[in-house]
């Protein structure tokens, strides 16, 4: 048990996850992550935020299974106490035409954006309103607003993400519950670096800013969503994105 804020990140191992988790606990946060396996990148993330001062409990957890969600929420709890922030980050790709998209792409793209989040959302919120308490943020995508060739089922998921954020910010707040989305553009990840050459030069010219985010440019926007400092906003899309929305 810690007497720090406690927040659970989904996806904690790697790319923005791993940024927000190490900005939250440079900040004094005890973090509970979550990921698909133990890995490498897990292994160093949790070794990462420890050395910051904080503690964690750090375990694999398939956001789309439900039971899977509940049940590590309550150990994550056991372990640090009351959690008081989510961020439910955790989300994959299976970018294609929507002609060439294999139904079990689609339902797998679902189940871990937008199930995934009303998952760990729905876990969450019930304990945040029992204590009148807590903060959530989201993470969509730009894709999820203007849409995007290759990515009919990421974007619907992540625009699945904004109704839902919206939504559950209209039905918690009256308990003291804030609920927000960030919307990232193109960020430096193992998502990014999986696009083909010919594809991020194209991105490129259409980034106001001329170049890719850094992870901790989108947890700087999540820290702040979490914190006192945004005490009444609720229920907005922020979108961390260089500009390619102009
Ligand atoms: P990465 O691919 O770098 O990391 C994804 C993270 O999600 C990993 O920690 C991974 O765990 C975890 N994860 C994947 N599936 C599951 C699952 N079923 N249950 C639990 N954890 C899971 O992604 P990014 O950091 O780039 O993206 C983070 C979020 O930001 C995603 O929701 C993504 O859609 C969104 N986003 C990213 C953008 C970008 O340009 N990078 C742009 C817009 C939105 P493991 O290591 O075990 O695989």
């Amino acid at each position: 048990m810690t007497d720090s804020p406690i927040v659970l990140v989904t996806g904690v191992s790697r790319g923005i996850g791993r940024a927000v988790a190490l900005r939250l606990a440079a900040s004094g946060h005890a973090v509970a992550g979550c990921f698909s396996a133990w890995s490498e990148a897990a292994e160093q993330t949790d070794a990462a935020v420890r050395a910051l001062g904080v503690p964690t409990y750090f375990a694999p957890c398939d956001v789309a299974d439900t039971a899977a969600v509940d049940e590590f929420v309550r150990a994550a709890e056991q372990k640090l106490g009351p959690l008081t922030g989510l961020v439910s980050n955790a989300g994959l790709t299976r970018d294609a035409p929507l002609v060439l998209t294999a139904p079990q792409d689609w339902h797998l793209v679902q189940a871990t954006n937008l199930t995934g989040t009303w998952n760990v959302c729905r876990s969450v919120a019930f304990r945040f309103m029992k204590r009148r308490a807590g903060a959530i943020v989201t993470i969509s995508s730009v894709a999820g607003i203007h849409g995007n060739v290759g990515q009919t089922a990421y974007a619907a998921a992540k625009a699945g993400i904004i109704g839902l954020s919206r939504s559950l910010a209209k039905e918690v707040g009256g308990h003291g519950i804030r609920v927000n989305v960030v919307a990232p553009g193109f960020i430096e990840t193992d998502m990014t670096d999986a696009l083909d050459e010919s594809l991020r030069t194209k991105a490129l010219g259409q980034i106001t800013l001329r170049r890719f985010g850094r992870p901790d440019e989108v947890a700087a926007m999540v820290q702040f969503l979490l914190s006192d400092a945004s005490a009444y906003v609720t229920g907005q899309v922020f979108q961390v994105d260089g500009g390619i929305s102009l």
